[in-house]
């Protein structure tokens, strides 16, 4: 694993140059990256905590976009691309704690997730670079930096139980779900009512009981409580593991 940081190469050839052999490991499933005033600011492979556990992401960092993808051959070919507009990005430091070393949470409105680096010294260059590329940008647009951040999920093997009802365990009937609201591991009684949260989705989706009940008791109008979802929607997709229908999937796990 290493980062690169290059130097800013605005509008050089070798700067658009760089940024095509990207856009082009990506493939045809991928965006365009190239266009005017855009600089690729660094890349290198970051550990993604995903739902399920860590996994290895080339990310690479622009001056106006943050882009990271599955690594299918290092340097040659990537696919699932992800880009996240720097303007609505927040990060924060997360403490070391066992294996997890060097990371951060990236927040956004519609998605929040921690990343790790190799080293302390890759982390701080990462955390200086968003953080510099994220002020600019806001500088120069003059908006405030955003308020509202997607809830960061909890990892499935943090929690045995349901985090809210403490009651039920997880097995591979009774499986996990996520509120998009807290981010907690919850069981499917405590998480049958969905909510509009428009940063997420335009349609309501997942949350907790006590989200639910925070976000009726707030929001008045905000779009209103969903209909109940259907009750078997919890039990009646025994088996699905092998085909992981739920509305929970992480979409970066799709590959497993
Ligand atoms: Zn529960
Ligand atoms: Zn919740």
């Amino acid at each position: 694993m290493h980062v690169k940081m290059v130097d800013r190469l605005a509008n050089s050839e070798a700067n658009s140059k760089r940024i095509g052999v990207v856009e082009g490991c990506f493939g045809a499933a991928g965006q365009p990256l190239v266009i005017p005033g855009r600089v690729l600011i660094g890349e290198g492979v970051l550990t993604k905590l995903c739902r399920k556990k860590p996994k290895a992401r080339q990310f690479f960092l622009f001056n106006d976009i943050l882009v990271y993808g599955n690594i299918v051959i290092q340097k040659k070919k990537y696919n699932k691309q992800h880009i996240i507009p720097l303007e609505g990005v927040t990060i924060d430091t997360v403490p070391d704690e066992g294996d997890l070393r060097n990371g951060w949470l990236i927040k956004t409105p519609t998605k929040s997730f921690a990343v790790y680096a190799a080293t302390a010294t890759e982390k701080s260059e990462w955390m200086n670079h968003i953080g510099k590329c994220v002020e600019d940008l806001l500088q120069k647009s003059g908006k405030a930096a955003t308020g509202e951040h997607a809830a960061v999920w909890v990892p499935d093997s943090e929690a045995t139980v349901c985090m809210r009802c403490q009651k039920v365990r997880f097995t591979p009937v009774s499986r996990r779900h996520h509120c998009r609201k807290c981010g907690f591991v919850v069981c499917g009684p405590c998480s049958d009512k969905k909510h509009l949260l428009p940063s997420q989705s335009s349609k309501p989706v997942r949350v907790c009981e006590s989200c639910f009940l925070q976000l009726t008791a707030a929001g008045g109008g905000g779009g209103g409580p969903a209909a109940p979802r259907r009750s078997s929607d919890s039990y009646g997709r025994t088996g699905s593991k092998f085909h992981n229908l739920s509305d929970d999937d992480d979409e970066d796990d799709s590959s497993d």
